[in-house]
């Protein structure tokens, strides 16, 4: 078995970075950065972000695992006093894989067919270089609202516990192959009126976002952010590519919600 270690670059995680990479090469695996089986980040969720981004084109053979050198993250579960057993469930094999669904945005520009394809691990979000964000939401080809605010943003079911959550989205179990539309501080009165209310559309769903005024945009892609300039339109769905994730125990989706919001001794 190959692996590849994806380090926060702090003094401790690289620590523990050469720490495992002299365990996992004991164990006779081999350390492969071009083609891994498996990918450890060693930091918190943003690492694991940036490993999933490294490793976008080979999402289908590679899985995940996350050890948290900071407070315990939602991708980031493992303890650094854990690497010793960490390890030798991997040298032996000794895990399952889970699938999580993942986000799909297609950016189309005016004036030319080329697109840009993302995918996101947690979410993409919209906003205006400009004050206020103006977009007609299209759901499965048909005008839904013109939405007048700071910003939208589509998540995944994993990424609902992030930014969507601190948004007022709903926690969305991974099990579920759905993607959540949440508003940033829209505008409402007489005049300008948005559902104001969080959408989770199902996985044959297609939400695409249109501009009214100007259209240049900022977008981020989990923690990438790029101004798109002169765009057409922005489509959102669920992607059929899925994320996986090494599974060495239980450790349910719920007691993860409960551990990282409510309370917890690790
Ligand atoms: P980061 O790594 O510092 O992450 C920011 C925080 O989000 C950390 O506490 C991290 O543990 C937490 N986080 C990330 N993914 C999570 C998940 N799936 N469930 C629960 N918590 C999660 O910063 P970064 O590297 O820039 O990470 C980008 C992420 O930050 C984005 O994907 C977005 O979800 C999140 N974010 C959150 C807010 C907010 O809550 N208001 C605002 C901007 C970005």
């Amino acid at each position: 078995m190959k692996f590849a270690i994806q380090s926060r670059n702090d003094e401790y995680s690289n620590e523990l970075m050469d720490r495992a990479k002299t365990y996992l090469s004991d164990f006779g695996l081999e350390w492969n950065e071009q083609s891994p089986d498996i990918v450890i980040s060693i930091g918190g969720d943003g690492t694991l972000l940036h490993a999933f981004h490294r490793y976008r084109e080979q999402l289908s053979t590679v899985a995940f695992v996350g050890i948290h050198t900071g407070h315990l993250g939602f991708y980031a579960d493992w303890k650094p006093s854990e690497i010793e057993k960490l390890v030798i469930s991997i040298a032996k094999h000794q895990f399952e894989v889970i699938q999580y669904p993942l986000l799909e945005a297609t950016i189309n520009y005016r004036n030319t067919e080329e697109q840009s394809v993302y995918l996101a691990l947690n979410e993409s979000t919209i906003k205006s270089p400009d004050v206020t964000l103006v977009m007609d939401v299209e759901l499965n080809d048909s005008h839904f609202e013109r939405f007048r605010g700071d910003g939208l943003c589509m998540s995944t079911p994993s990424g609902s516990t992030a930014y969507n959550k601190a948004l007022g989205g709903a926690v969305i179990h991974p099990s579920l192959e759905a993607m959540q539309l949440t508003e940033m501080a829209s505008i409402n009165n007489r005049v300008f009126r948005t559902v104001g209310a969080p959408l989770v559309l199902p996985a044959h769903h297609v939400c695409v976002l249109k501009p009214v005024k100007a259209p240049d945009f900022m977008v981020t892609i989990d923690h990438l952010q790029l101004l798109h300039k002169d765009v057409k339109s922005i489509q959102y769905r669920v992607a059929k590519e899925k994320v996986r994730f090494a599974r060495f125990r239980p450790f349910p989706f719920w007691t993860r919600v409960h551990d990282s919001f409510i309370d917890s001794d690790v």
